[in-house]
């Protein structure tokens, strides 16, 4: 008889901060056979959850795929629907169960989002496998790894190596089957509440410790070896770093060798400390650095990221502060956005083209902090191009989908081209700005509400590029002072001191 294997895709990000809400349609879900047309071929762990069943002649069952863009904690009838349809699947009887998860999601009524659910299929399915793959921003908790089998994360951010991922995880589950290896997992939590601009793998303290760990792989019985940045955006308990190892039992020193690799990554995690934190500039600062870059030799704009609004982070997509600012101080020739405002979209295709109307922008989702809301953004101009808003992707990141940014505007003032949005985007494809008729090599400046997903794409064709975080804070903002955190584990670095041995 082939193996019967139970395959399903639930994540989310959550950032308990953000004022955006995350019900279940956030999550486009896809249930049952449309799970399974929807995740073949992709480029996720799910995918390479299916090649291997199928490779294999395996009977898969796919209950669920379900993605959504960070955002607020999950509600609960959204979390209970997801998982109760994966628990079903489980409950009807299967050989392995193999789940694409994030790691950081809080859900109404389940803090640990992954914990439960995974707490509630062991109990289902007691002696049946689990694999799970992760991402590299997952919140590690002890449910999760006592809950699991096989636990493995991403090593690479930006991300480019889900598929690997969940190669990964299946080749372990599948040989744990055919008991050619008993998996032993370990983890360590480190008190680091590191910063996802530090996450980076190409550069610094994240590119060393994840070397290390691909290094350390390599040792005899070691199955993998995955470093967490964590999440810091979610005040919840087990917010921040860890390190998993998995080791093979058959092997005499398994556990020796697993809590040795665990130990020594978490040392060298502690050794560098400080280059896990992030510290914003004024933003001034960082508006005076970037005229200064301006007047550099070079060809294309420069880049003004604002990280105090990243919509795959949880963000609004509408904040203004930065571009307040960088007009005030007389930026010109600048490009913007998209800045996500359906009430003045409505109004503009009203108005329609080539008249000159005053519009107030953006500030609308309710972002609060201390009882200090924004205020709408004040301008005068002209709509110059309406655009229905979907975008053929056509560079690196999710290449051939469409980016829906709903009915769109791209709005003229004497300093500034905005493109002005009805659906919150992440800028990670040129065709936000070009098919609304923005030329970004003939800008000065170009402001996008992005940390890391739009530089791929338009970090070539600029001059260099400026990080820009909001004096005031924003739902992402990178200064944690401007997040009240009353429910995760003290003392956590930078927050506080570094606990002496
Ligand atoms: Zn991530």
């Amino acid at each position: 008889m082939s193996l019967r294997l139970v395959i399903a895709r639930f994540q989310h990000e959550t950032n308990t901060f953000s004022p955006i809400a995350t019900p279940l349609e956030s999550f486009y879900p896809q249930w049952g056979s449309d799970a399974l047309t929807n995740q073949t071929g992709a480029r996720t762990a799910m995918g390479a959850f299916i090649d291997a069943a199928q490779s294999m002649g395996a009977s898969i069952q796919t209950p669920v795929a379900a993605y959504a863009n960070p955002s607020a904690t999950v509600d609960a009838n959204a979390y209970q629907s997801v998982c109760d349809a994966i628990c079903l699947a489980v409950a009807k009887g299967c050989d392995a169960i193999l789940l694409d998860l994030h790691g950081a999601m809080v859900a109404s009524g389940a803090e640990d989002g992954e914990g439960s659910l995974l707490e509630r299929i062991r109990r289902i399915a007691p002696h049946t496998p689990i694999g799970v793959a992760l991402d590299l921003h997952a919140n590690l908790t002890s449910k999760m790894v006592a809950n699991s089998d096989v636990m493995i994360s991403f090593k690479t951010y930006p991300h480019i190596d889900m598929y690997q991922t969940g190669e990964h995880v299946a080749r372990l589950v599948l040989a744990m089957l055919k008991k050619k290896i008993k998996p032993y997992m370990t983890y360590r939590q480190l008190p680091i509440l590191s910063h996802t601009l530090r996450s980076n793998t190409n550069e610094g303290a994240m590119q060393e410790i994840v070397n290390q760990a691909i290094a350390l792989e390599k040792k005899p019985g070691v199955l993998g070896i995955s470093i967490l940045a964590g999440f810091s955006l979610a005040d919840f308990y087990d917010a921040g770093m860890s390190v998993v190892v998995i080791s093979d039992e058959h092997y005499s020193k398994a556990r020796t060798v697993a809590e040795e690799c665990a130990q020594q990554l978490a040392e060298q995690i502690i050794d560098r400390a400080d280059g896990f934190v992030y510290t914003s500039a004024p933003s001034q600062a960082s508006l005076e650095d970037a005229l200064r870059l301006q007047q550099k030799p070079g060809s294309g704009p420069v880049l003004l990221l604002d990280h105090s609004d990243n919509v795959m982070s949880g963000g609004t997509c509408d904040t203004t502060d930065i571009l307040e600012l960088a007009l005030a101080r007389g930026f010109n020739n600048l490009a913007a956005g998209p800045i996500t405002d359906p009430t003045t979209v409505n109004q503009l295709l009203k108005i329609g083209l080539e008249k000159k109307c005053s519009i107030a922008l953006g500030n609308r989702s309710g972002w609060v902090y201390h009882d200090q809301t924004k205020n709408p953004l004040v301008l005068e101009g002209v709509v110059k191009k309406i655009h229905s808003g979907d975008i053929l992707v056509r560079g690196p990141i999710f290449t051939g989908s469409i980016l829906r940014m709903g009915p769109s505007v791209l709005f003229e003032t004497e300093q500034a081209q905005i493109v002005i949005s009805s659906e919150r985007v992440e800028p990670y494809d040129l065709g936000v700005m070009s098919e609304l008729g923005i030329e970004i090599q003939n800008k000065s400046f170009v402001l996008l509400k992005s940390r890391m997903y739009c530089r791929p794409v338009f970090a070539p064709l600029s001059k260099g590029l400026i990080e820009c975080d909001s004096d005031q804070g924003g739902p992402t903002s990178s200064n944690y002072d401007r997040f009240d955190f009353i429910k995760i584990r003290r003392p956590i670095f930078p927050l506080d001191q570094l606990p002496s041995e």
